[in-house]
């Protein structure tokens, strides 16, 4: 399935990816259809499927799945959404 939605990663937000920086907002992979937290342990994607979104549900709404390995309980305080 196509997603879409989201804007082009700047230079900064790859490097916000890279260092794991705890910060507002979204990536998605538009490869895997998966959006995760900047802060997210699972490998970097390729940098030309990273889109940036500033909230989950602007991900969701493109077609994006949350990542499992980043939306543990409590990990997603800030926003509330897909806490459980
Ligand atoms: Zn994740």
């Amino acid at each position: 399935m196509a997603v879409k939605g989201g804007i082009e990663a700047s230079d900064q937000d790859w490097a916000d990816l890279l260092s794991k920086v705890t910060r507002d907002g979204f990536y998605g992979v538009s490869s895997t259809a998966i959006y995760c937290d900047f802060a997210c342990p699972s490998r970097p994607p390729l940098r030309k499927n990273l889109r940036i979104f500033e909230v989950a549900e602007e991900a969701e709404a493109g077609g994006y799945r949350r990542c499992k390995r980043c939306a543990a309980p409590g990990v997603h305080a800030r926003t509330g959404f897909y806490s459980r």
